[in-house]
């Protein structure tokens, strides 16, 4: 067994997924919850017993119900909420000054608190700007291709996109992913250059600019939703 389930047993009672990972290290059961995308995951030592580990599932199963509840539900973003940029969860934080700053502490953000939100969402934009160009102009130069345009959205149906003439696409959203992701998704559409299709040989192709991509794949497949549920509206 390595999954368990705690099944939704009446209606607005949240389904969890408990992953489980045997540990020669851990002395007792722990269960942690992904601050991330609200994964969880049961730790438990090599001699516990299924029996031992449903149990303690069981147990915790309020505690367990409202945290992961809390990661399906739509996120706003404002003062003193938290978001993924890169490899980290930052804390929005009033500021002073003109821009929003990237400090040991989180994100400031100045002005009003109403406008948070936007002011964050167009400082995600900037950088994502920033290192989607860097990532596209170096797997542009690696394949020997140029691309002629570079521009960001915030779509739902894809992280990016390429076109016969060479436009690239974006979802800015990709900045709050870790930074491997980001550029994945980056050497992805720079191959389309070459191979505009998902044939064999265009997955040669993004093994060649990025390297193993499978591990990059199944992160957007099952963490790309969560990156979706942060709502920036000012
Ligand atoms: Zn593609």
């Amino acid at each position: 067994m390595n999954k368990f389930v705690l099944e939704s047993d009446a209606p607005g009672v949240t389904r969890v997924e408990v992953h489980l990972k045997r540990s020669a290290q851990a002395k007792r059961l722990s269960l942690r919850v992904s601050q991330l995308d609200g994964r969880v995951t049961l730790t438990l030592p090599h001699h516990a017993s299924e029996a031992e580990a449903t149990g303690f599932i069981r147990e915790k199963a309020t505690w367990l119900r409202s945290h992961v509840a809390r990661f399906d539900a739509e996120k706003p973003v404002g003062l003193g909420s938290l978001l993924p940029l890169e490899d980290q969860m930052i804390r929005i934080l009033p500021g002073q000054g003109r821009r929003p700053r990237l400090v040991a502490e989180g994100l400031e953000v100045p002005g009003r608190p109403e406008a948070a939100g936007a002011r964050v969402a167009a400082f995600l934009k900037e950088a994502a700007r920033d290192r989607l160009t860097a990532a596209s102009d170096h797997y542009a130069a690696l394949l020997g291709r140029p691309f002629t345009s570079l521009s960001l959205r915030d779509t739902r149906s894809r992280w990016g996109s390429c076109s016969s003439k060479g436009a690239l696409m974006y979802s800015w959203r990709l900045v709050m992913a870790p930074p491997d992701i980001l550029r994945y998704v980056a050497a992805h559409e720079v191959a389309h250059l070459a191979e505009m299709n998902h044939s064999a040989a265009f997955w040669a192709r993004v093994q060649e600019l990025y390297g193993p991509y499978r591990s990059a794949r199944e992160w957007l497949r099952h963490h790309g939703a969560e990156l979706h549920k942060y709502r920036f509206a000012g």
